[in-house]
């Protein structure tokens, strides 16, 4: 039997009509479950009226953050309609390429990017478009409200949402109410989420971290989810240090938590009220770790991807600490398996690609069926990532199999490297690709940011690393850089990287 999809914001409109639902940051409009609820129905009435959006149309997204965007999301699971939310960071044919695979019976774009929406539209042959502002606010307001949202299960599509940082034709995910649901049992149980929880959103919501954590569970538990437009780190310590405010959530990639502790008001900020910092999605440093630990803030590492939606791994907060640089341990309702090149299990401690099992993980890819099929073995996804397994169950995630390279017959975690870079007190960013070598076949380089009125030599930094690792894991040459190129949630993208400074 399938299980029913309920919505969480008419759930809580009628259980708490008065109590602050969503904070948009920019333009500070806030919104109680209530109207939350008024505009959603308003929305959803005016898709299927107003833009004829049947169930299963795709209606695509294109802005910047804001509360409208998850409006639009929940609007859609009223009506049946499949919400994809674009990477507004994207050139035009990747978005192009994106578009030609949804084919989305709407477009809603950000005022701002209503030049570029329209040549979109005009090369995918999208004929209806809604710019974000006073035509969305009039579909909002004044729009016909549905009074019968249709029945859905949690079996049935919610949203798509294509992968970051991939090259080629674009994979979108395909995500269902269920694995949204699924995550928020998740995120109750392991990250404290609940009625008071205040969560501040940082990362983009065309990100599965931006929607689900912790935005979408804490709108299922009742809480306040408040969007800033774009990250900005001072703003992000304000909030978090501001006690009418009164933030408890936070997740972000790493580069959120670095570019926060890099800030002028890091050392003033009181973090006392954090109930659950989460960090997650690229290696995390153990550098920023202690700088946030310092500072009376513990984060929490959590492992996830796309298409588990995301939580797979959660660290506890009696654990962030001694074993900090883990990932934790499995969600509840999944299943993990470290696994060798021979699809056995690896021995423990041993270092495997990262298998994953459970009503969390997605069905596949809008139409793909190729690439599905490639993902998964027998019903375990693949999730590339390699990674292995302490003598007490924790999880390590040592870096992407891509990344690693092979240098003298071993294999070096570029990841491993660029832990111990950031242990440099002048260094602010950096990572490490391999490069073809004659004598080795492939070397470590390291490309580095140094902090502003530092100065570093190659070999000041080579010696740093020799003083931490074996020999063949040392960066051979080190180039010097403005910063590091990064996609739109944050993560270093190393094909950027292995193309800029990857020559031999
Ligand atoms: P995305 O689908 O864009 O969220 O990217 C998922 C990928 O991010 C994973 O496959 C990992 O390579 C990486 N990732 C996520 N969480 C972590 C983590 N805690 N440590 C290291 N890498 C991570």
């Amino acid at each position: 039997m399938s299980i029913p999809y309920y919505d969480c914001i008419a759930h809580h409109a009628m259980r708490q009509p008065g109590s602050l639902a969503a904070v948009d940051l920019s333009t500070e409009r806030r919104h109680s479950y209530r109207a939350l609820d008024e505009r959603i129905a308003r929305l959803a009435g005016s898709l299927r009226s107003q833009w004829d959006i049947a169930a299963g149309d795709r209606v695509a997204v294109l802005a910047p953050n804001s509360t409208d965007t998850f409006e639009v999301q929940l609007a859609c699971g009223r009506i049946g309609a499949i919400f994809v939310p674009l990477n507004w960071r994207l050139a035009g044919p990747e978005l192009h390429a994106i578009l030609g695979d949804c084919a989305p019976a709407l477009l809603i774009h950000d005022a701002e990017f209503a030049d570029r929406a329209r040549d979109l539209a005009r090369g995918c042959g999208i004929t209806r478009m809604v710019a974000l502002g006073p035509e969305f606010e009039r579909m909002a307001l004044d729009g016909p409200a549905l009074d019968q949202p249709m029945a859905a299960t949690l079996d049935d599509v919610s949203t798509i949402l294509y992968t970051s940082g991939t090259t080629g034709r674009p994979k979108g995910a395909i995500i269902t109410h269920g694995m949204n649901f699924w995550n928020t049992v998740h995120s109750i149980s392991l990250a404290g989420v609940g009625r008071s929880s205040v969560f501040l959103g940082l990362l983009p919501l065309f990100h599965t971290g931006g929607l689900n954590v912790f935005a979408y569970p804490v709108f299922q538990a009742g809480g306040t989810v408040m969007i800033m437009r774009s990250f900005d780190p001072g703003e992000a310590l304000r909030l978090i240090g501001d006690p009418s405010v009164g933030v408890t959530h936070l997740f972000g990639v790493p580069a959120n938590f670095q570019f926060m502790a890099q800030h002028p008001g890091f050392r003033e900020t009181d973090m006392s009220r954090l109930v659950f910092a989460g960090v997650g999605g690229a290696p995390t440093p153990d550098a920023i770790l202690r700088t946030w630990q310092d500072q009376g803030a513990v984060l929490q590492q959590g492992y996830g991807m796309t298409e588990t939606s995301p939580l797979v791994l959660v660290l506890d907060r009696q654990d962030a600490v001694r074993k900090a640089g883990s990932a934790g341990k499995p969600v509840l309702h999944g299943q993990t398996r470290v696994v060798g090149d021979d699809g056995a299990d690896v021995a423990p401690r041993a270092v495997g690609e990262l298998w994953v099992k459970g009503p969390h993980v997605t069905q596949g890819y809008w139409n793909q069926p190729e690439v599905t099929e490639a993902a998964f073995s027998d019903g375990w996804l693949h999730t590339g990532d390699a990674a292995l397994v302490d003598d007490e169950g924790f999880y390590f995630i040592v870096d992407r199999w891509k990344d690693m390279y092979i240098s003298g017959g071993e294999n070096v975690y570029p990841a491993e490297v660029e832990n111990v870079l950031y242990q440099h007190e002048q260094i602010a960013e950096a990572a490490v690709i391999g490069v073809t070598d004659a004598r080795w076949g492939q070397v470590g380089r390291a490309i580095v940011v140094v902090k502003p009125g530092c100065e570093l030599s190659e070999d000041a930094v080579i010696g740093h690393c020799a003083a931490n690792l074996a020999r063949y894991k040392l960066p051979q040459s080190v180039v010097f850089t403005e910063a590091l190129p990064r996609n739109a949630t944050g993560k270093v993208h190393k094909p950027t990287l292995r193309r800029s400074f990857g020559e031999s």
